[in-house]
């Protein structure tokens, strides 16, 4: 059994090649909610959804975000009320957030209503949220702090990054199906998949919680790159890691997750940064990272768990 940390559009890419190779018993995928958010009076997931719709094969695959076959009319009938309308949101799209909603006031916790959408969408394999408590990720600027969707929808990303606070990481705890995976005697390894380090994967290790769960165990933890040839495939992970001085790099990648690490795949491109990566005590193997198709995310969710059941977990 896999357990899959993942964010959004990187971290469902390989879920998705995971999920091909993997019966629904054998993966778990627990996903950020850091960038969730209360807008228009729903509880909006993103990274929850692009998984999800992922899984489902209902992904829209050229913008990279939302459903496929989506319409519109919901945001033009907003904007025309002078509404709220920084953050699109599709006429399907928005029939999850109205019943995530739904369920979250009836009572359910955000892995109740993660399962029952998911399986209401026909995902076979587990999707949980990485804790039922609120974390809420904080972008940290020169002109001060800013709600992570504030910073990354309305600013585009534009503001400098100094740093990230994650409102409630400290209170939070992983959600049931994370803990007991983590706990799971039939655990195999765990995957951080590759996703942005600072606002995708660090709410999750924002939780002392999981960050001493991660601690305890006993099988590898191996990281996928989400850095290729110096650049991020998408999203501000890049941009980020230079304004915070960190190497733009996979050799980055590996030390802002430090002893962490088991193991690292980066891309073949990078087979220079191999060396350097093992001096410090972690594994490397490099293979091909971009994930353009389903062939692609199949072939390195397979490479990852290769690599993944072939190291140790290092001496804590
Ligand atoms: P977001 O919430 O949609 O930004 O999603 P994630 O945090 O999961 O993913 C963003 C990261 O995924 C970016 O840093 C990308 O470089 C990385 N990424 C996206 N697609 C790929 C891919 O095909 N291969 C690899 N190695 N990284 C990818």
């Amino acid at each position: 059994m896999i357990v899959a940390l993942a964010g959004g559009v990187g971290g469902a890419k390989l879920a998705h090649g995971l999920a091909r190779i993997l019966s629904p018993d054998d993966l778990l995928v627990a996903v950020n909610t850091g960038d969730d958010f209360e807008h228009l009076g729903l509880h909006i997931a993103p990274d929850l959804d692009s998984v999800m719709y992922k899984l489902a094969g209902l992904n829209d695959a050229v913008r990279g975000w939302g459903l496929a076959d989506e319409s519109w009319a919901f945001m033009d009938a907003l904007a025309r009320l002078g509404g709220e309308d920084w953050f699109s949101l599709g006429d399907r799209d928005l029939a999850t957030h109205v019943e995530r909603t739904r369920r979250l006031v009836a009572g359910e916790t955000l892995s109740q209503a993660t399962a029952a959408l998911a399986a209401a969408l026909g995902v076979a394999h587990r999707i949980a949220p990485m804790s039922d408590d609120p974390v809420r990720t904080w972008v940290e600027t020169p002109e001060g702090a800013l709600p992570f969707q504030h910073y990354f929808v309305r600013l585009r990303c534009e503001p400098v990054v100094t740093g990230f606070a994650f409102e409630g990481a400290d209170r939070a705890v992983p959600a049931p199906a994370l803990a007991a995976a983590l706990a799971d005697p039939a655990l195999e390894a765990i995957v951080l998949c590759p996703s942005n380090p600072f606002v995708s994967i660090g709410p999750m290790l924002a939780m002392p919680a999981l960050a001493d769960a991660l601690a305890a165990r006993r099988v590898p933890l191996v990281a996928v790159s989400p850095i290729l040839g110096g650049a991020a495939v998408k999203g501000p992970a890049a941009k980020m890691m230079a304004e915070l001085g960190v190497p733009v790099s996979s050799a980055g990648i590996a030390a802002q997750y430090g002893a962490l690490l088991d193991g690292i795949v980066i891309d073949a491109a990078d087979a220079a940064d191999v060396a350097g990566i093992e001096a410090g005590g972690v594994r490397v193997l490099a293979a091909p990272t971009l994930m353009r198709d389903a062939g692609d995310e199949r072939a390195l969710a397979e490479a990852v768990l290769g690599f993944a059941r072939g190291i140790e977990r290092r001496a804590p």
